[in-house]
């Protein structure tokens, strides 16, 4: 069964915990999507990408939005740029398996277009759920549009690699994989923006963290003074 308007969100909800395994919250999140209507990505999907990974995951990767493969299979990261994202998890010891990927718009922009600011809107309260219900402890945005998330003024040249705490959460943004698919030279950057994250897992969560803000970023959710930076690189 398609998970389209005509399946209602319990159904939805079922086959998406059946084909993975999931938490009740993850579950209900999965379910809403697929038959949610809250801006106008729904007239063009065919299949809403929730996102992916265990209920525990302590490293949570968002990226834009899905594109053309994650809209047929229903899953993130499944074309090019995924591959990246397996090769680059790898060289880390870490699998797909053990991180939660998922998107700031659910439903495929039509033709790749970059996500408005009223979709992302729209869409933000099930990723404020799914962070929520994850509790990871790192989150890595993948790409500017869930950079601007956390950090609305940051320049992603400026920032990247850094890890910054948002509400408590390290938060590091990083280049989308498909930048470095398109651009060569970003290759090594997010290869060596990765490298930091086994230490960063590590260390997340002890209270002697000191962490810093990003130049130019502001943070939305806790002023400035408080975010400080961790003294790892
Ligand atoms: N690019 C993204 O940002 N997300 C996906 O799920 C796939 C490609
Ligand atoms: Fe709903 Fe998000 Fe899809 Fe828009 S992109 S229809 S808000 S799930």
């Amino acid at each position: 069964m398609n998970p389209t308007e005509k399946m209602d969100a319990s159904t939805a909800a079922r086959e998406y915990s059946s084909a993975r395994e999931y938490s009740p919250a993850m579950t209900a999140i999965a379910g809403e999507v697929a038959i949610c209507q809250k801006c106008k990505l729904h007239h063009s999907r065919k299949l809403a990408v929730p996102g992916e990974g265990p209920a525990n995951a302590e490293i949570m990767f968002i990226g834009e939005g899905p594109g053309f493969h994650e809209n047929e299979q229903g899953r993130p990261f499944v074309g090019q740029a995924g591959k990246l994202l397996d090769e680059l998890l790898l060289k880390i010891n870490m699998k797909r398996s053990e991180v939660f990927i998922g998107n700031v718009v659910k439903c495929r922009p039509p033709g790749n277009r970059d996500p408005e600011p009223e979709e992302i809107q729209a869409c933000s309260d099930y990723l404020d759920r799914q962070i929520q219900a994850i509790n990871p402890k790192v989150i890595v945005t993948l790409g500017r549009f869930s950079m601007a998330r956390f950090f609305p003024n940051a320049k992603i040249s400026d920032v990247h690699g850094q890890a910054t705490t948002v509400k408590g959460r390290l938060v590091v943004a990083m280049y989308h994989p498909a930048a470095a698919l398109h651009q060569q030279s970003l290759r090594p950057v997010l290869e060596a923006d990765f490298a930091k994250l086994p230490d960063l897992i590590n260390k997340a969560g002890k209270d002697d963290n000191e962490v810093d803000t990003p130049a130019g970023s502001t943070l939305p959710t806790e002023p400035q003074k408080s975010a400080k930076q961790l003294n790892l690189f």
